[in-house]
């Protein structure tokens, strides 16, 4: 089961400051998975902001935790 964002309901994200845009999923313990190149490294803490990949949205992980 993976965090789903509260605008469009959708599952992937990405980090906005990263130059070389990767994306993720990520589940309910807060860390990311399913990276998109795969093998790519992402970490996330509760306060790391992520994008939605599919609408506007962003915000922190623990906010998408705490909707979940
Ligand atoms: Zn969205």
């Amino acid at each position: 089961m993976y965090l789903r964002c509260p605008l469009c309901d959708g599952e992937l994200y990405c980090l906005g400051s990263q130059a070389n845009l990767v994306a993720f999923r990520i589940d309910i313990s807060g860390q990311a998975a399913e990276m998109r190149p795969k093998g790519s490294e992402v970490h996330l803490s509760p306060e790391t902001t992520v994008y939605c990949l599919s609408c506007a949205w962003c915000g922190q992980v623990q906010e998408l935790q705490a909707s979940a």
